[in-house]
């Protein structure tokens, strides 16, 4: 199993969210090859701005495993987390966040100063567990395009 395969599977969930007119975010937590949980973004459907794909999915794990901690799991997100659900990664201690496209206006990358001090080199700042590996730009472009269909069909244009 691939990283890029279970990045169709968090596609899967963000056509969901963008069928339902929710901005298209998605995601899918794994374990050993395995999904444990599944979540899109539900913000206009629950009325509550916390309800992004990561948080959803996390609640669903947490849930199917008893467990407060993910440290074996790995989170596939469409698209960057913001700063939130990087926040409620860090708690979850997941081994691995793995995410395609990016989000200069939202992602939590926005929130992270550039780290230009030469004690500061090769410890890029970032909200994560320490443990925590993150990947980014997988199926970057499908991740990516979704959003801006989604919006440029919002603007009418
Ligand atoms: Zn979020």
């Amino acid at each position: 199993m691939t990283d890029e395969y279970f990045m169709l599977q968090a596609l899967k969930e963000a056509k969901k969210a963008y069928e339902a007119g929710e901005v298209p975010v998605g995601a899918v937590i794994t374990m050993r090859d395995k999904i444990i949980a599944r979540g899109h973004n539900q913000v206009e459907r629950l009325k509550d701005p916390t309800a992004h794909a990561e948080i959803i999915a996390m609640t669903s794990a947490f849930n199917f495993l008893g467990s407060k901690y993910l440290p074996d799991a790995t989170i596939y997100i469409t698209i960057e987390p913001c700063l939130m659900c990087a926040g409620a990664l860090y708690w979850s201690k997941i081994q691995k966040v793995a995410y395609g496209g990016f989000d200069e206006k939202n992602g939590y990358q926005k929130y992270i100063p550039p780290c230009p001090s030469v004690e500061n080199l090769g410890v890029a700042p970032r909200p994560f567990h320490p443990k925590t590996i993150v990947v980014s730009g997988i199926l970057k472009e499908e991740c990516t395009l979704l959003m801006k269909e989604f919006f440029r069909e919002r603007r009418g244009g």
